[in-house]
């Protein structure tokens, strides 16, 4: 855990005032720039030290086998991990003959900023080798939001003393050595040297390299170019073997004077393309980032910034390190989703290798409904990916016996990649979040085209699975057995409240839109006989509930099970799941990350305000959050059920998730779904937007500490702002014709929000809501309010 703060509080700023070999992987993942087509880790230009080296291409990936045991049938054989590609970042310095190494000699001054609103991430640093020549480093780096294969670098060197002689020495290098793997699930699997080389060229100003994985075919070709500026002579010469190409700039330089060089980056990969197309696009790709150059290209990423933080920022007055955080987070989530085009958004974006690069549920239901809200247009190419995904989802549902599509629980390209049944396949409520991702998506931009084209075979392969997957009993009642849902602690049950609440979502959607779609629903088969049985299922379906003490229950019998013995669980023993047999996980009532408090959330018009308050302080006093999924949720619930200082703790540790480092394990790349969890926390939490009807309402309430909270979403091509005060709300819309309005509600009131006429509304006081909320012994949230700050 990162305990002190390790970036100072700024609006717009991620800063690192010092560098911190301890915290050295963490940073890497912090300050990793992506647009979601490239990733590039936060490593240091030269290359060493470093934590955790990483340059990822989203979907390049290899196979390696998934050995069992005890085999069983239809258990996946082979799962995809993600490969360290040919790493472009690398610049080296020889200053009289010694290597800049921040091991060695003095560093006098290193700070590193990500920039939030520019896009890129800035170095200085001033260093004194150990034979006494000083010399300062100013280097910008950016991954292009505008050109998706390019990635940039200025790298500067001013010499302090001299005359010194510099020797710059930028490379491509393929097969990195990686650090030896941990026993941590969550880490991914290392793949020693998993790139074969096949071609290595070099020009006078830069090279490529083209290489392909053994087992997946996948072939990358990384590309670079250089402009250099220095005062007086340089020498320039380029170099290269199998697996590095280097271009070497030597020159001399007085006090004062600058070496300066621009390093153009192109990276592509393709399971199909030839050798020579691959080498002519990276030149192309080339090309275009020196037809703009350094200035343009950091021109085009600012546009891109203004523009989305116009539609999507989020002001936060009360707790600056909140404001920090959001911006910091949604950052990220625009980096993984913005030019992932048709390719997965993985759990932690192209930041680093953690859970081998797969994409799981955190996708649909964390990630995509805050770029609903604020980048639609990545939203639309992420469910084109999991469309793209729906052959092998069928594949798998017929192994299974199932009809329909089985999601994979966790992949890249579409094939489970999970070898762990309990917390893999069987957690089948994926396909409910891809559903549920879809209605939204639909509801909020009124895509019928997506919705025509791809969105109706999702929503009815979905429902067929469902359908095939439970089934009615005696009674009529519709179960769905045999399952787990979100909570990973408990599983294989059968009627899990979420999964069967969002299934009935599911099927009712797909009934709806079959009616809307008459002939392409003829066309996949569908029959009025088939649809009605959806409706069946989900009107009957079963919600278990414990008459006796009044509260849902997360799975059928789950509150007779025997409780979690707290009391003797020290914190060291946390996360539980690296401690203890899954057996004992499993038979009692202890709950990994929010499960049944998720029903609540996205299925909130199926309960109760009073059974929500009940059902909350039962499952918060079984609830451990060993999962970095489940903060932003408990946040979102306490806020609704009148608890909003819980909601505000609960906020800090979702968005502080990466910040302060709070799980130790932001070394392996950014917590995406804990990072969109900070937008949920306060935009579902004390925003309170609901959209479960296909309407917006709102139920803003903040806490104590927060003075102000102000948001925008995205609706039907309009802005609507959104301005919480402690005692009111306006609604504003922008970017509709005059006369446009939206209906919306207001603490259950319905109000009208007309283009340019602002409705400011007060907000009600609360109700005194009951016994305040216990967590589990030793799991109180791990960030208390800061005391004496403003
Ligand atoms: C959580 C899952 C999540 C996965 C990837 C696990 O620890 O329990 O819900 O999908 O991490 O983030």
């Amino acid at each position: 855990m990162i305990r002190e703060r390790a970036y100072p509080v700024e609006p717009w700023h991620v800063r690192e005032t010092r560098l911190d070999m301890d915290v050295l992987a963490q940073s890497e993942s912090v300050f990793a720039l992506s647009n979601g087509h490239v990733g590039l880790r936060g490593n240091l230009d030269e290359g060493e030290p470093h934590g955790l080296p990483g340059t990822y291409l989203n979907s390049f990936y290899e196979l390696r086998p998934l050995p069992y045991a005890e085999a069983g049938f239809g258990f996946p054989e082979s799962g995809q991990t993600v490969v360290n590609v040919t790493n472009g970042k690398l610049i080296r310095l020889l200053v009289d003959d010694e290597p800049l190494d921040v091991r060695y000699g003095e560093l006098l001054a290193h700070e590193r900023v990500l920039d939030l609103r520019a896009g890129t991430l800035h170095r200085e640093l001033h260093w004194r080798s150990p034979a006494g020549r000083e010399i300062k480093v100013r280097s910008t780096r950016l991954v292009s939001f505008t050109q998706r294969a390019v990635a940039a670098i200025d790298y500067e060197v001013e010499a302090v003393d001299g005359p010194l002689r510099l020797i710059l020495q930028s490379e491509l290098v393929a097969n990195e050595a990686l650090p030896a793997q941990s026993k941590d699930p969550r880490v991914a699997a290392v793949l020693e040297s998993p790139l074969q080389a096949e071609e290595e060229l070099t020009t006078a100003d830069g090279g490529l390299l083209i290489h392909r994985t053994k087992v997946s075919g996948l072939r990358v070709a990384a590309a670079m170019e250089h402009e250099v500026y220095a005062p007086g002579r340089t020498t320039s010469q380029s170099e290269g073997y199998e697996d590095w190409v280097r271009t070497t700039i030597g020159c001399v330089l007085r006090p004062g004077e600058t070496l300066r060089v621009v390093k153009y980056l192109a990276y592509g990969w393709s399971s199909r393309r030839s050798l020579p197309a691959m080498r002519d696009q990276v030149e192309a790709a080339l090309t275009g980032a020196r037809l703009d150059g350094w200035d343009g290209l950091r021109r085009e990423q600012r546009e891109y910034l203004d523009e989305f933080w116009d539609a999507a920022d989020v002001v936060v007055e009360g707790d600056p390190e909140i404001q920090q955080a959001v911006r910091f987070g949604m950052f990220h989530v625009l980096q993984a989703g913005s030019r992932a085009e048709r390719r997965p958004i993985a759990a932690k974006g192209l930041t680093g290798p953690g859970y081998d690069g797969h994409a799981f549920w955190d996708t649909e239901m964390f990630v995509l409904p805050v770029l609903t809200y604020t980048q639609p247009a990545a939203v639309r190419d992420a469910l084109h990916w999991r469309h793209g995904t729906l052959a092998a989802a069928q594949e798998r549902a017929r192994t299974l016996n199932l009809e329909g599509a089985a999601f994979p629980w966790r992949t890249i390209e579409g094939p489970e990649s999970s070898g762990y049944w309990p917390a893999g396949t069987a957690a089948f409520h994926i396909a409910a979040g891809v559903a549920d991702a879809l209605r939204r998506y639909v509801q909020v931009t009124q895509d019928t085209e997506l919705e025509r084209e791809i969105g109706l075979e999702l929503l009815v392969e979905t429902a067929r699975l469902w359908r095939s997957l439970g089934h009615h009993d005696r009674h009529g009642q519709f179960h769905i057995d045999g399952v787990t849902g979100p909570d990973e602690y408990t599983a294989v049950k059968n009627d899990n409240i979420y999964t069967n609440l969002m299934a009935q979502r599911n099927l009712i959607s797909a009934a709806d839109a079959v009616m809307r779609y008459r002939d392409e629903a003829f066309h996949l088969g569908v029959t009025d006989e088939e649809a009605a049985a959806w409706r069946d299922a989900a009107a009957s379906m079963h919600i278990p509930y414990d008459e006796e003490i009044d509260v849902h229950e997360q799975v059928e019998g789950f509150t007779r099970l025997q409780e979690w013995d707290f009391a003797h669980t020290p914190p060291e023993k946390y996360p539980l799941l690296l401690h203890y047999p899954y057996f004992d996980l499993y038979r009692k009532q202890v709950v990994k990350q929010a499960d049944l408090v998720l029903a609540m959330h996205w299925r909130g018009d199926a309960f109760t305000p009073e059974q929500k308050l009940r059902n909350f302080l039962y499952y918060e006093r079984r609830t451990v959050r060993d999962s970095s999924l489940s903060a932003c949720t408990q946040s979102v619930l306490a806020a609704e059920v009148g608890h909003p200082e819980l909601a505000h703790v609960y906020l800090r540790e979702a968005a502080l998730m990466d910040l302060h480092d709070l799980n130790e394990n932001t070394r392996d790349g950014v917590h995406m779904a804990s990072l969109a969890g900070a937008w949920i926390a306060l935009v579902a939490g004390f925003g309170g937007l609901r959209d479960h009807d296909g309407n917006l309402s709102f139920a803003p309430r903040l806490s104590s500490r927060l003075e102000r909270l102000e948001f925008s979403l995205q609706w039907r091509g309009m802005r609507l702002r959104v301005d919480v005060r402690p005692d009111q709300t306006t609604y504003a819309l922008r970017h509709g014709d005059p006369g446009d309005m939206l209906e919306l509600r207001h603490h259950g009131e319905p109000v009208r929000v007309t283009c340019g006429e602002p409705v400011t509304m007060p907000i009600p006081t609360a109700e005194v809501s009951g016994p305040a909320p216990e967590q589990a012994p030793g799991r109180a949230p791990l960030l208390r309010l800061p005391e004496n700050e403003p």
